[in-house]
């Protein structure tokens, strides 16, 4: 597959079907993106537990004795199912107040008031982020999704698609992300109109 055989693909990245997400990552290997063994690495990072020994044990730890608070950490992660709270991924999980800070002070610091997300649901629900539930994909996951299926050839065509998708960013952001189409297009991967 080439990369223009993307731009036939929806327009819309909640449309892909399994099979597009598959062909696509078939095509960012074959193009020599990254490897197999790499997006294993990655993958993997995001399948491992997150760091509740230190973060967590260290928000909660006044609720209990000396060094116990550990354990009750401990008891409470194992008793969770593992996943997304509101989308049921095994990726990328942190965990979460159930009633949040802004409201229940530091009596939102206990075991019972805790749940776990993933990364991009957790930004979803943070009253900073009132446009993160728009988006169907992280918006640095959009950012490379956009530039690569819909490979825009100038910078404001790129901001422009960017925009469309739903993101209310600084543009500072889409700048960052167009240096990979500048960076392709030194090796002759990525065209971009001059
Ligand atoms: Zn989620």
């Amino acid at each position: 597959m080439k990369g223009d055989d993307l731009l036939k693909y929806p327009n819309n990245d909640s449309d892909w079907s399994e099979e597009h997400w598959k062909n696509f990552i078939e095509y960012l290997i074959e193009d020599k993106f990254f490897t197999y063994k790499q997006l294993a690495s990655g993958i993997l990072g995001q399948l491992n537990p997150p760091q509740v020994g230190t973060g967590t044990t260290e928000i909660v730890k006044h609720h209990y004795p000396p060094r116990k608070a550990w354990q009750n950490v401990k008891n409470w992660f194992y008793s969770q199912s593992g996943r997304c709270e509101d989308c049921g991924t095994r990726l990328d999980l942190q965990t979460d107040h159930v009633i949040p800070r802004q409201e229940l002070g530091v009596e939102a610091d206990r075991l019972d008031n805790f749940l776990l997300r993933c990364r991009r649901c957790n930004v979803v629900r943070r009253p900073s982020h009132k446009n993160g539930g728009v988006l169907n994909l992280t918006s640095s996951s959009a950012l490379m999704w956009i530039l690569l299926t819909r490979r825009p050839k100038t910078y404001p065509a790129f901001e422009k698609l960017c925009r469309d998708y739903g993101m209310k960013m600084a543009s500072i952001r889409f700048q960052e992300a167009w240096a990979l189409a500048i960076w392709l297009e030194k090796e002759g991967e990525y065209e971009i109109d001059k």
